[in-house]
């Protein structure tokens, strides 16, 4: 299961994905995150890291999953030799 921690956050790569781009809600939740405490924010509070057992999928319905994930290209996809994609979708990685 992968690890809700601030070191897979920063490596998540959902913030420059067209999925999660091409979500408003996405990004409005995510803009209301306050990090200058530099302490890791509520998992149910993000948009992103989705594959993290913490955090699961989207609370956005508006997600176009017609667009390609860009988990593949993800450094936490490969430490975890994860194969699924669009958890923001389906949820956790198993
Ligand atoms: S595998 Fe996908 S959901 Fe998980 S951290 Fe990487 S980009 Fe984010
Ligand atoms: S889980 Fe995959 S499809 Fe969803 S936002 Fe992250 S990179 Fe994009």
């Amino acid at each position: 299961m992968v690890d809700y921690t601030l070191k897979n956050i920063e490596r998540c790569q959902c913030g420059k994905c067209p999925v999660y781009l091409s979500s408003n809600c996405a990004k409005a939740k995510n803009a209301t995150i306050d990090w200058s405490s530099g302490e890791l924010p509520p998992a149910k509070a993000i948009e992103g890291i989705y594959c993290a057992g913490a955090v699961g999928k989207s609370r956005c319905d508006d997600l176009d999953k017609t667009k390609r994930c860009a988990c593949p290209t993800c450094p936490v996809w490969e430490d975890y030799a994860l194969q699924g994609t669009y958890f923001c979708i389906g949820g956790a990685a198993e």
